[in-house]
């Protein structure tokens, strides 16, 4: 027997969980039938959800032997489900997907038979258009891909996701990468492995809505750069030796135009100029070593990624307590 784990990260996705049940039962059930060897565990994450979220999954894990279920005690980001899933998936194959049916789960068949013969460690989707996201947003998104192709090593494709068919081998892989500045498109590159592209359309979401905003996927941006690249160290480095350089310009300048130059006066200008333009570098400069500080900083206290609350053991435990009484 084979085992597919599928990891679901959810927060406040009461609207679309059933939904998202339904379609992947049927698609469970589907690819039964066409390989029998096929099993299948449904590993949802509760990231600290304030809705009925939580309430769903037990219903489900109650009802349904294959589901299991963690929740956190607080919101910890995605970025900690999808690793918590990882984690605790017991399954030859795992597979990361979104409940919002924005990863549609009929692509599994498909993901699977790249992957099942080993010719693929990893089958994964790659939007080819960005329909009814704005136009600000994507654009911002084909900036971040541009710039961060450009500083970093680790190739990050555009419109890859967190759509994931991946071998046992991989999640182990990407297991031993316990950071805790998370970034997955980085990480599922880094690792390497063969990977398969499968494109498709964008998909918007039946119910519920995105809980990115703009500055959050600003600040995930930046995360992706300053976690897989040094770049930033570079240019800060480069920009003050232009300063220095600009700085010395302007010094036989001066000293030029006192000599020639009788009754011009400059002086307090040029040297206001120099005093903003250097102070104002500096700090710039101190700034982006303060981003690494910080990230080292927190990497070094080797802080949890997530923490439990309550997993589908623990609630059928307290539930069958219940019912002995
Ligand atoms: N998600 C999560 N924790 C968070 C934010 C989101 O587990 O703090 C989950 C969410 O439930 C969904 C997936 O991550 O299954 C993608 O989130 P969303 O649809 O909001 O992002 P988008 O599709 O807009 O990138
Ligand atoms: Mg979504």
């Amino acid at each position: 027997m084979r085992l597919i784990t599928v990891i679901v990260p959810c927060y406040n996705e009461e609207d679309v969980l059933p939904m998202f049940y339904e379609e992947i039962q049927k698609v469970m059930a589907q690819m039964q039938e066409e390989h029998h060897e096929l099993e299948f565990e449904l590993l949802f994450i509760d990231d600290g959800s304030r809705d009925k979220t939580l309430h769903i999954l037990r219903e489900m894990a109650l009802h349904d032997q294959r589901v299991r279920y963690i929740s956190f005690s607080r919101n910890f980001g995605k970025e900690a489900g999808m690793y918590a899933g990882l984690e605790n998936a017991r399954g030859d194959y795992v597979v990361v997907m979104d409940a919002d049916l924005q990863h549609p789960p009929a692509f599994l068949p498909k993901m699977y038979n790249y992957v099942k013969d080993g010719k693929y460690d990893c089958a994964t989707t790659r939007r080819v258009s960005r329909e009814g996201e704005s136009k600000i947003r994507s654009a911002f998104a084909r900036l971040f891909y541009k710039i961060m192709n450009k500083i970093s090593q680790t190739e990050i494709v555009d419109g890859a996701q967190d759509f994931r068919f991946m071998s046992r081998q991989m999640v182990d892989a990407i297991l031993q990468m316990p950071e805790y500045n998370r970034f997955s498109k980085g990480i599922f590159s880094w690792v390497g492995f063969r990977t398969k592209y499968i494109e498709y359309e964008n998909v918007e979401r039946p119910a519920g809505t995105s809980s990115w905003s703009f500055w959050g996927l600003f600040r995930y941006s930046l995360e992706g750069i300053f976690a897989f690249s040094t770049a930033p160290l570079a240019v800060a480095a480069i920009l003050g030796a232009l300063t220095i350089f600009i700085a010395l310009v302007l010094i036989v300048v001066l000293i030029v135009k006192a000599c020639l130059v009788t009754d011009a006066d400059l002086r307090f200008l040029t040297a206001l100029t120099i005093f903003c333009l250097l102070s104002g570098l500096q700090l710039f400069c101190t700034g982006i070593l303060g981003q690494y500080l910080s990230r080292t900083y927190l990497e070094s206290k080797q802080r949890p990624i997530y923490l439990m609350r309550e997993n589908e053991e623990i609630y059928r435990a307290r539930v069958a307590e219940r019912e002995r009484k």
